[in-house]
């Protein structure tokens, strides 16, 4: 890839003044995909410096320049969208059916989405009816700090990029060092839809190096971050120095609460959801809790979902879930797996090790623990793997406190055929979002978590609100 050792500054691809080499790692072949470079504090500098140089001309800008441009940006990504499919399959692992589908699918899908958002989005308003002379103006907050993780690297840098384009800021993209080569083709991507010079900057990194420097930053006035609640922390910590904003998408544990009415599919439809992206996604409904008399029967269903789950390369075509993304990763959930066996888990399907005939790769074994108890560490950490935990409950009360009893609050899924009770147990569930029997939100609903799964909300105005500031003006001259 041309621009592999390159970072994007000012409108320019430009060699790092401070990179050390990172090789990108295919996660089913074990083989180095590309050599990529890390970047230092002069990279980090010399981009917030054109960020903010080009702040006082694009916060200008009118909502139609805005709009025109996200529209080039869409032109240009659905003509790439095969190649961006490619990228993420070979960098993150994701199976290459899948990854053109559904991977790159959320890039145009988000971008679109906004599009729509900003032409309904409102600028400036009075107070409120009769109180016209005071003026309340929401401006661009400046230039922003975005920090992607790798699971479905398009999703989150669509969520971010284009609501900080559509509200006149500026900005820095850092995307997971694990999955940069689907950043460099986006940056390509928007270079090519005609983005100004210094609008939109892309810098590789990690955590520590970059991260934290853009995180520390004096001139960046906003990090938004999407990925683990470890360094949402260090984010927080980081940027308390300067007081800027900080908008956090983090971790999550969602509970999938099977009631004995629900729909005979639903516990097959939460197992395929839960391993989708094997298992990689923060709104994974990885607890499954069902009522006693369907206990039993959902198990079975479990474990014969689980083993007809197939488990391959992610180049070859098909239905079936590739490898996790990395080594660290495959440690990881395999050392949860022993956890979950250790601590008293029934184990239904799968376990430790990679699946017969795949040797090599980070391939693990879809999993079910049956009859966990919540305070069993499968039931209460982010595994990040095709790991599901089942336990049953009795009454509606307690699969609420039962779900409710977990550090995070990002999805629940409730699957049930009363109504009634679905509006009940959605009112009482602490998430930021639910879904009820497998119907998904509309296009610009917001997305984003209570505690800790993070403070953001991204998409639609929700997304375009993050990235302003609200200002009230009194003894506004009224025409
Ligand atoms: P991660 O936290 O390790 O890395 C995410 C990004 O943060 C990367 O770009 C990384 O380089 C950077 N980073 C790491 N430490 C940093 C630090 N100290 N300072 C600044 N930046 C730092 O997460 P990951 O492994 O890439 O992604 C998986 C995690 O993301 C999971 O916990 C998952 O639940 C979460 N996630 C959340 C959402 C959501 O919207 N809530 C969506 C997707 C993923």
């Amino acid at each position: 890839m041309e621009n592999a050792g390159n970072f994007y500054i000012d409108g320019k691809w430009v060699a790092p003044q401070a990179g050390k080499d990172f090789a990108v790692i295919d996660p089913s072949t074990e083989e180095t995909a590309a050599t990529i470079s890390l970047g230092g504090q002069a990279d980090t500098d010399a981009a917030v410096a054109a960020a903010k140089a080009a702040f006082g001309t694009w916060q200008q800008s009118s909502k139609a320049e805005r709009l025109e441009l996200m529209q080039s940006i869409l032109d240009v990504y659905i003509r790439r969208s095969d190649e961006m499919g490619s990228l993420i399959s070979t960098e993150m692992g994701a199976p290459i059916a899948m990854s053109k589908t559904q991977q790159s699918g959320t890039g145009s899908y988000h971008i679109k989405a906004f599009i729509d958002a900003l032409k309904d989005f409102e600028f400036e308003t009075a107070l409120r009816p009769g109180d016209e002379d005071t003026r309340i103006i929401k401006e661009p907050i400046g230039v922003c700090a975005l920090i992607t993780p790798w699971n479905w690297p398009m999703n989150q840098i669509t969520l971010k990029v284009l609501p900080a384009l559509a509200t006149g800021c500026t900005m820095v993209l850092k995307p997971s060092e694990q999955s940069p080569l689907s950043a460099i083709l986006f940056t390509e991507i928007m270079h090519e839809a005609g983005v100004p010079a210094g609008v939109y900057n892309m810098l590789n990194g990690d955590g520590p190096g970059v991260g934290s420097q853009l995180s520390a930053h004096k001139d960046v006035d906003m990090v938004s971050f999407t990925g683990s609640t470890r360094a949402g922390r260090a984010i927080t910590i980081a940027a308390a120095e300067t007081i800027k904003r900080v908008s956090l998408e983090l971790g999550g544990k969602g509970a999938n609460l099977v009631f004995a009415d629900a729909d005979p599919k639903a516990v097959k439809q939460g197992i395929i959801r839960c391993f989708n992206n094997t298992g990689q996604s923060c709104n994974a409904p990885t607890r499954m809790l069902v009522e006693r008399s369907r206990y039993d029967e959902a198990v079975e269903q479990a474990r014969e979902a689980a083993e007809a789950t197939s488990v391959n390369a992610a180049s070859e075509e098909g239905r079936h879930i590739g490898p996790l993304v990395s080594e660290v990763q495959f440690n990881k959930v395999q050392d949860l797996i022993q956890k979950g066996i250790d601590e008293g888990a029934k184990l239904v399907a799968g376990g430790t090790g990679r699946p017969d005939g795949l040797n090599r790769g980070f391939f693990v074994r879809p999993t079910v623990f049956a009859d966990c108890t919540n305070d069993m560490t499968v039931m209460r950490e982010e595994i990040f793997g095709p790991v599901l935990s089942m336990m049953p409950f009795d009454s509606e009360e307690e699969a609420i406190a039962i779900a409710n009893d977990t550090d995070y609050g990002l999805t629940n899924y409730i699957q049930t055929g009363d109504d009634e009770r679905a509006r009940r147990v959605a009112r009482a569930l602490r998430s930021g979002m639910v879904d009820i029997n497998g119907k998904g939100r509309g296009a610009g609903a917001p997305f984003g978590g209570m505690k800790q799964s993070g403070n953001g909300r991204e998409g639609g105005e929700w997304g375009l609100d993050e990235f302003v500031e609200v200002k009230a003006v009194g003894g506004w001259p009224v025409a």
